[in-house]
């Protein structure tokens, strides 16, 4: 997950970037940082928590000059702890630069350890600060060429965001596992995870930046550079399932418009006689409209979400989210009484939170519960910067639909299938990165990496 978004030369950067992070803050709440530049300098404010947590009145002004970047962070390596929190902002021999990424690299602890063997000093445990070590020990003389010997290191997935006092620079690696787009408001440049944070601002969206592209927006305009070698797209699915919201644009298309098409091949293949089709709240709300649509069972809002709790998943510790999904979502009973309930959310991930919404459901009243899930069996891990860290905690890894079924106690459970998954987007199916539905990870592991990232460690 995570959130980046940044603009170049625009008297209002800072808060610019204050608000775009704000319209990205569904991609990470643990915390946020803003970096700019006047020039000659770098001025950064980080905290943790909620964006409109850290930034408020009195420390907005020190971020001074015309260009920022910002990020919001949602832990898939490193502690949650300030450290960590990005960009990275580091001085090196050729000056200042803050960095901040979107995404999970796989072969960190490798470079992590090499680097330290060369002498570095790692001030986080975050996986992207290798990038900038990498950078700053590069021998290559400008930038740019540090930046991509450096980039031709790194295994995994990567959307970056670099500012120094004289330019910004997006990246996206070669297979485009995470979103990053370019837009435009009065004349200066902005690059967002997300195409919805430009409308927030009042940004123009010009296009994505290609998988494998570096762009290099600095005095004389936007400069596009392919450094890397070609390889097959790897768009994460899991982008358009759940994380992205619904208002974006991600890898071409409309996130609202892919959720509720999943949803109409869920009922194509998994309708049941019921009386009515209701929502998880929010990330279930496009696919159960589909699945309404493809169904003919009318919609209605069963359950509803309290907006002023964060994503119960995202907080890292098993016993708060346990305690999150009470304080999220409440059943209404006069939709739910004697009726017989299709519930639809977007995926199954731990199980954690579906059982006690069919629990919730069944106490309101509801004669029988149908659990519809817009998204095939969540079995292996992400390595690409979902927070699915090991196999052993995903249910469906450890049981098979029936179980889970019976574990959740609803009355029938069924899942979209992959091929129905992938009628939903419009790309061609070989672009997607399908991992965690298939176990077909598109970079190749070394075996020191299977031990590593426990790959394989399902018991
Ligand atoms: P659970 O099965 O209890 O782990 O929770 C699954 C719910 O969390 C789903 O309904 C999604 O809305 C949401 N979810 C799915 N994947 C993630 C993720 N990687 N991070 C945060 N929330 C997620």
């Amino acid at each position: 997950m995570c959130g980046i978004f940044g603009i170049y030369n625009h008297p209002e950067a800072a808060s610019l970037v204050y608000l775009g992070l704000h319209g990205l803050q569904h991609r990470g709440q643990e915390g946020s940082g803003i970096v700019s530049t006047d020039g000659s300098k770098l001025y950064s404010k980080k905290g943790m928590g909620l964006v409109s947590e850290i930034f408020k009145d009195d420390n907005f002004s020190r971020l001074k000059g015309n260009s920022a970047i910002g990020h919001n962070r949602y832990s898939t390596y490193g502690e949650s702890i300030i450290e960590n929190v990005q960009p990275v902002v580091v001085n090196f021999a050729m000056g200042s630069l803050a960095l901040a990424h979107n995404g999970n690299l796989v072969n960190a602890s490798f470079l992590r350890s090499e680097l330290e063997a060369y002498g570095s000093i790692f001030q986080s445990t975050i996986d992207s600060e290798v990038i900038v070590h990498l950078i700053a020990i590069s021998k290559e003389r400008t930038i740019m060429d540090r930046l991509i010997e450096a980039l031709k290191k790194l295994k995994g997935a990567y959307s970056l965001l670099i500012l120094t006092e004289k330019e910004m620079i997006g990246v996206r690696d070669a297979y485009g596992f995470r979103p990053l787009s370019l837009g435009e408001i009065d004349g200066s440049y902005v690059l967002s995870s997300e195409t919805s944070a430009f409308e927030l601002i009042g940004a123009r969206f010009i296009r994505d930046i290609a998988p494998g592209e570096v762009v290099v927006i600095n005095e004389n305009g936007l400069t596009s550079y392919m450094p890397f070698d070609k390889t097959s797209e790897a768009f994460c699915i899991f982008e358009h399932i759940y994380f992205a919201r619904p208002d974006s644009y991600i890898f071409g298309e409309s996130v609202n418009i892919i959720r509720k098409k999943m949803g109409v091949e869920l009922a194509k293949e998994s309708s049941v006689d019921a009386d009515i089709v209701i929502p998880v709240p929010d990330s279930g709300t496009p696919a159960a409209m589909g699945f309404a649509e493809g169904s003919g069972i009318p919609f209605d809002n069963g359950l509803i979400r309290s907006h002023y709790v964060g994503r119960t998943f995202i907080v890292p510790k098993q016993s708060t989210r346990n305690f999150g999904v009470r304080l999220k979502l409440n059943p209404v009973k006069e939709v739910l009484k004697g009726k017989r309930v299709v519930v639809v959310d977007d995926s199954i991930v731990r199980g954690t939170t579906s059982k006690k919404i069919v629990t919730m459901i069944r106490e309101a009243g509801a004669s029988e519960v149908h659990m519809r899930i817009a998204s095939p069996p969540v079995k292996y891990s992400c390595f690409y910067g979902i927070d699915t860290p090991t196999r052993r905690e995903l249910i469906a890894s450890r049981m098979n639909v029936e179980d889970i079924g019976k574990q959740l106690t609803s009355d029938t459970l069924a899942y979209l299938s992959i091929e129905g998954m992938l009628k939903a987007v419009s790309n061609p199916p070989e672009k997607y990165c399908v991992a965690c539905f298939n176990g077909e990870y598109p970079i190749p592991f070394s075996d020191d990496e299977i031990n590593q990232l426990g790959l394989f460690d399902v018991k």
